[in-house]
């Protein structure tokens, strides 16, 4: 066989929800160093909206997607550790996850154990290996250290928080609802703060005596980034890793010398899986935490892959929990 159709999400130009649009595309090959994975279920992340609207700027026209679960079809020139139908799931640059079929780079796809389903293999790959990298690489750690976690019962959120219960370390969740604070609290946050009605700078002070966490993660960005900087620890760290209110505005260095020699940390999980081998391991730790029971996928949502629209329109809305699937 040497070309197929497949259906994939397309934008011609950045904008809304309705400028995703459903088109067929052919698929050849895989070349040196490729595989063609037939997808089982796409992952929905909040980048593909940055992606969408053009804050993370792409050439048009471009696919949309960044992770998938699927079976190998067929395997180039090249690569040793995936074989004609494997099951794999990945999260991996350039974008296009959300198809049927796609030929992609191997070095970001990785084996999935079979405990895992696709539809948490799908759900896991992207939000996971960010939470493990947050974790143990952007700096590791201790246990017993305090870690105060926006938007807690997001993708990225409830595995944080199962994530922190199980290497002890005290996690404190943010959420903008009673119910959502409750869902961080039953996947493990030690603490949450409802931040829509409460302030969450003083209820950080109180819960830590005073002396604030040791690190913050801020995936919502403008809305949270200033005050978080108020939570944090002499010599704290804060790790600004997404924007989902909108880009952090410029950082005065002086600021961060007057409130207690904080170190800032900007993230991207893709500078930290660009190297194959440490993606593979980011990868198995996550999956190895899956499969040990001390992370569980919730997938809060599904939605079919021509109702992508919608998907984007309710992560946008913040009416999902957890994590969301597109079925194929
Ligand atoms: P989530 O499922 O966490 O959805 C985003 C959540 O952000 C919402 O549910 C909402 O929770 C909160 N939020 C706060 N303000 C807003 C707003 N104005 N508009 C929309 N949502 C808002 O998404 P993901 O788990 O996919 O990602 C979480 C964050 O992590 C995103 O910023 C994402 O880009 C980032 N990310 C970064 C990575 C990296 O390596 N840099 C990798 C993966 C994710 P609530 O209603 O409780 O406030």
């Amino acid at each position: 066989m040497t070309s197929q159709t497949s259906r994939a999400v397309v934008i011609s130009k950045p904008g809304g929800p309705e400028v995703l649009e459903l088109r067929q595309q052919e698929v050849g090959e895989p070349g040196a160093g490729e595989v063609r994975v037939r997808h089982a279920v796409c992952g929905l992340n909040y980048i593909d909206v940055y992606q969408r609207t053009g804050l993370y700027p792409l050439e048009m026209p471009h696919a949309l997607g960044m992770e998938a679960s699927g079976t190998v079809e067929a395997v180039g020139d090249g690569v040793t550790h995936l074989a004609v139908g494997d099951r794999v799931a990945y999260a991996a640059m350039p974008p296009g996850a959300y198809c049927d079929v796609r030929v992609m780079p191997a070095a970001q796809v990785c084996p999935l154990p079979d405990a895992l389903s696709f539809e948490e293999g799908a759900a896991i790959m992207l939000q996971g290996m960010t939470v493990e990298y947050l974790f143990h690489r952007t700096y590791p750690i201790a246990k017993g250290e305090k870690v105060l976690f926006h938007a807690a019962a997001g993708g990225v959120g409830l595995l944080a928080c199962q994530w922190a219960k199980s290497e002890g370390i005290e996690l404190i969740g943010t959420a903008s609802t009673d119910e959502k604070c409750e869902l961080a609290r039953a996947h493990g946050a030690a603490h949450v703060i409802n931040y829509r009605t409460e302030n969450f700078v003083e209820r950080v002070s109180e819960i830590t005596n005073g002396k604030g966490v040791d690190v913050v993660m801020d995936g919502v960005g403008k809305d949270t980034f200033d005050a978080s900087l108020d939570c944090l620890k002499p010599l704290g760290i804060m790790m600004s890793f997404g924007n989902a209110s909108g880009p952090v505005p410029p950082v005065s260095l002086l600021t961060l010398a007057a409130k207690g020699s904080l170190k800032v940390a900007r993230t991207t999980l893709f500078t930290y899986t660009a190297d194959p081998e440490r993606c593979q391991d980011m990868a198995r730790h996550v999956l190895g935490k899956v499969v040990s029971g001390d992370v569980k996928v919730k997938i809060g949502q599904r939605f079919p892959l021509e109702q992508v629209a919608d998907a984007h329109r309710a992560l946008e809305a913040r009416e999902t929990i957890g994590s969301t699937v597109l079925t194929l």
